[in-house]
């Protein structure tokens, strides 16, 4: 009787690990393939690009021969990005400085880019505004600020950028993270605006499919990546393993050129999103177990 229920469970495991194994050959077979003679003279606008992996980004595009626009607040330092982009081969690369918690700077920004490049192909929106690792301590003002620069500015540039991006077949791509779709402690406004990311834009994605738009969305969710801002606040609090900048911005430009509708990045964050809801007893003890904190 052991023995055969045993037998069972080890068939049924088999028969789970196989379907997942064919499910998982499936999604690799049908996936579109990257072209990255699609990207030459591309006209591309990526915001959050002095430093991290928008600037990661802006350098990929670079060699790929597009036309990029790039933004953040600091000048000098976008200068000397999109000095370097025209070293690796950007057939233009101009930058507009741009402070996203000021209402009027992001359709500014869409505005220089639709003037200066003619139109737009790919839209990546990527900024974040400086926000604390630290314990909510009851500041709404800081929650509302990061609001708007985390998340209505990408709302405002993706509205003003859609006449364009419609016409050209383009691309609008968020890039968002794991702590968008599973809450984190020291980190409550920020997920907070990344929850808002998700929920719009994946309401967005409905829309625009109903419509028959020419527009493709693409939500990438990352897990920690090594960017100076991200490693600065997790240093010595968290042993969770940091992922290359260079390597999420690559993927997240092919997520984006092959039009599909999400990214999670590395692979492991899909099955770290899903754990949340299969074992949330599970999951809540790992997340407040994975911290060095002490009351
Ligand atoms: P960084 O902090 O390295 O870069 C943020 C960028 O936003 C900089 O270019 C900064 O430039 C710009 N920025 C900051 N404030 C403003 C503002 N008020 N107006 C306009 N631009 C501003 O971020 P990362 O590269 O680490 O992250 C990039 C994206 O990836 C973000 O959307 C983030 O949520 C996501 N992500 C990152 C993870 C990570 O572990 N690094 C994990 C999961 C998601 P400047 O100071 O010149 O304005």
């Amino acid at each position: 009787m052991y023995y055969q229920k045993h037998y069972n469970m080890r068939t049924s495991t088999k028969i789970l690990l196989g379907s997942l194994f064919v499910a998982y050959l499936a999604v690799k077979w049908t996936a579109p393939s990257f072209n990255a003679e699609s990207l030459r003279g591309a006209r591309v606008l990526v915001t959050g690009a002095s430093t991290g992996i928008g600037e990661q980004m802006a350098y990929h595009y670079a060699s790929f021969g597009a036309q990029i626009v790039i933004t953040a607040r600091r000048e000098k330092v976008l200068q000397q990005v999109a000095e370097k982009c025209l070293s690796l081969g950007a057939e233009r690369a101009l930058y507009i400085a741009a402070d996203m918690s000021n209402e009027s700077d992001p359709d500014k920004v869409i505005d220089f880019a639709l003037e200066k490049l003619g139109g737009l192909d790919y839209v990546v929106l990527n900024h974040i505004g400086p926000s604390p690792f630290s314990m909510w301590e009851g500041d709404v003002e800081h929650t509302r600020w990061l609001m708007k620069v985390n998340f209505f500015s990408y709302i405002q540039m993706a509205w003003k950028a859609m006449a364009s991006l419609e016409q050209n077949q383009g691309s609008l791509v968020i890039v968002s993270s794991l702590l968008g779709k599973m809450p984190s402690p020291f980190v409550a406004p920020y997920t907070s605006t990344k929850f808002a990311l998700n929920g719009f834009f994946g309401a967005l994605h409905h829309e625009l499919a109903m419509k028959k738009s020419n527009v493709s969305i693409s939500i990438c969710t990352l897990g920690l990546i090594d960017t100076e801002s991200a490693m600065e606040k997790v240093r010595g609090v968290t042993k969770v393993p940091a992922y290359p900048a260079s390597d999420a911005a690559l993927n997240i430009i092919m997520t984006g050129a092959t039009r599909q509708q999400e990214l999670f990045y590395p692979w492991f964050t899909r099955g770290v999103a899903l754990s949340e809801d299969w074992f949330p007893s599970l999951t809540n003890y790992i997340i407040q177990n994975s911290y060095n904190y002490s009351p």
